[in-house]
C-alpha cells in the first residue's frame, strides 16, 4: 500500500486511522490531489488574507489538512475515524496544530472563509446540509472548489451547489475525479429542514435523524429485525454498537427497563440523534440510565464488562465498501463482554459474519433467519 504522497513541493507519509497490518486503502484519494494541483496552479493561496481563512470540509483522513500546513484553516467532520487520521497524519508529517481548527459538522462554519475546498460527500442530504451550512457564512468573493469521484457527481449534486452557492460548472475528470467551481453569485440563503422525522407506530416513538445519519428517512429492514429479535435476559449494561439514529438501543431500553444503555457510533450526527430520540421518546428517568459516545468502535472501553451488545454493523467506510469494522466490532465486543455475555447481530445472508463469530468466540448461533437477513448470537467464554 502506497503510504507516501508526493504533490507539488511536498512529500506527505499519509495513513488511514486506525492502521491496519495488511491496509488495502490508501489515505488519499484522486480527488484531494485534483484539489490540491488546481490550488497550486490558481494561486488561490492569494485570496486568503491576514483576516481570512481556508475552510476545508470533509477531508478523508488529512491529506489536505497536512498539505494546506501553512494556512489558518478550519476543517469540517462528521467522522470520529477522519479526525482520528486527521490528528495522527499532522503529527506524522510535523505539521503543528496552532493554525488547525478542526470542527464536527453540528457547530457552526467560519465567517471568514476566503477559500472553501470540500470533498464531496457520500450522501446527497449532507452534501445538501453543508452547502446551506455555508451559504449563510461566505460572501461573494469566497472561492469554492469541491471535488469527488467521477461516479460520485451527478446531476443532482451540481444542482446543490446551483442552489445554495451559484453558477456552476465542472472541470475535465482526471483519474477518474472532477472538480466542481462554484461562483457565489446566487445563493439562496433560506433554510430548508434537512434533518428528517419519521414515526415508529408499533413503539409510537418518532425518530428523528440529522442529515448524515444512516437510512434517515426510513427505519432500515435490518435494524428492524434485530429489534424483533433481542434476547430474553435481564440485562444490565448494554451497548449498541454502530448507533445510527438509536433505534436497536431505543428497543433495548424498553426490553430491559433496568439497564444502562450506550449508544456508540464514529458519527457525531449519529450520536446526537440517538441522544434526541432517546430524549424525545423515553420518560426522563429511563434515559437518565443512558450514555452516549462517539468512538471509534469500543476501543479505550473497559474489557469484561458488559453483558450484551448489540449490533448492525456497517459495511462501508466513507466511500469504499469493506467488512473490516465489522471485524474490529466484533472483536472489540469480544474483549468488553464480561464472561457469558452475550453479542447478538444482524447481517446480510451473504456476508458470512457466523464464520469470523466463530472464530473470535469458538461459538456462534443462527436464533432467526428471513430471506434477507441472518441474527447471530455469540456468548463469551471466558
Ligand atoms: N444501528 C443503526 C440501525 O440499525 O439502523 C445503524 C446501523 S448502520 C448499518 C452502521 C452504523 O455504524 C452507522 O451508523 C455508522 O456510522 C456506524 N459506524 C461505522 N463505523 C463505525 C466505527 N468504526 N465505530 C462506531 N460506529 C461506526
Amino acid at each position: 500500500m502506497n503510504e507516501v504522497l508526493n504533490i507539488a513541493d511536498q512529500t506527505l507519509i499519509l495513513h488511514r486511522h486506525p492502521r491496519r497490518k495488511n491496509e488495502t486503502f490508501q489515505a488519499w484519494d484522486s480527488a484531494d490531489e485534483y484539489l490540491i494541483n488546481h490550488f497550486n496552479d490558481s494561486e488561490l493561496g492569494q485570496y486568503i488574507t491576514d483576516d481570512g481563512q481556508l475552510l476545508i470540509i470533509n477531508d478523508g483522513f488529512g491529506a489536505l489538512s497536512c498539505y494546506f500546513k501553512d494556512f489558518e484553516r478550519t476543517v469540517v467532520s462528521d467522522s470520529f475515524l477522519s479526525v482520528g487520521s486527521i490528528k495522527l497524519n499532522m503529527q506524522r508529517n510535523r505539521c503543528g496544530p496552532e493554525s488547525l481548527l478542526i470542527q464536527d459538522s453540528l457547530q457552526s462554519l467560519p465567517t471568514n472563509a476566503k477559500v472553501v475546498l470540500i470533498k464531496v460527500p457520500k450522501t446527497l442530504s449532507f452534501l445538501e446540509y453543508q452547502l446551506q451550512q455555508l451559504s449563510a457564512v461566505i460572501s461573494d468573493d469566497t472561492i469554492v472548489v469541491a471535488a469527488g469521484k467521477v461516479d460520485a457527481i451527478h446531476k443532482s449534486t451540481l444542482a446543490l451547489f446551483e442552489k445554495y452557492i451559484g453558477t456552476t460548472k465542472t472541470s475535465l475528470a482526471k483519474k477518474k475525479s472532477r472538480l466542481i467551481f462554484s461562483l457565489v453569485d446566487q445563493r439562496e440563503i433560506a433554510e430548508t429542514e434537512i434533518a428528517t422525522t419519521w414515526d415508529i407506530e408499533r413503539q409510537g416513538w418518532t425518530i428523528h435523524n440529522h442529515a448524515n445519519v444512516f437510512s434517515r428517512n426510513h427505519l432500515d429492514i435490518g435494524g428492524r429485525y434485530l429489534m424483533d429479535n433481542l434476547p430474553e435476559g435481564d440485562f444490565t449494561k448494554v451497548i449498541d454498537l454502530g448507533c445510527g439514529n438509536g433505534v436497536v438501543g431505543m428497543a433495548a431500553a424498553e426490553a430491559y427497563p433496568n439497564a444502562q444503555i450506550t449508544f456508540i457510533d464514529e458519527s457525531y450526527m449519529a450520536v446526537d440523534s440517538a441522544r434526541i430520540n432517546m430524549l424525545k421518546n423515553f420518560e426522563e428517568e429511563r434515559s437518565d440510565n443512558t450514555r452516549f459516545v462517539v468512538n471509534n468502535g469500543l476501543v479505550g472501553f473497559k474489557g469484561r464488562s458488559y453483558d450484551l451488545i448489540l449490533c448492525n454493523p456497517p459495511f462501508h467506510q466513507q466511500h469504499t465498501i469493506t467488512d473490516h469494522i465489522a471485524w474490529s466490532m466484533f472483536n472489540d465486543a469480544h474483549f468488553c463482554l464480561a464472561v457469558n455475555g452475550e453479542l447478538v447481530i444482524v447481517g446480510n445472508r451473504h456476508l458470512d459474519y457466523q464464520d469470523k463469530l466463530e472464530r473470535i468466540f469458538g461459538n456462534c448461533e443462527l436464533i432467526a433467519e428471513n430471506k434477507k437477513f441472518v441474527i447471530l448470537h455469540a456468548v463469551k467464554m471466558e
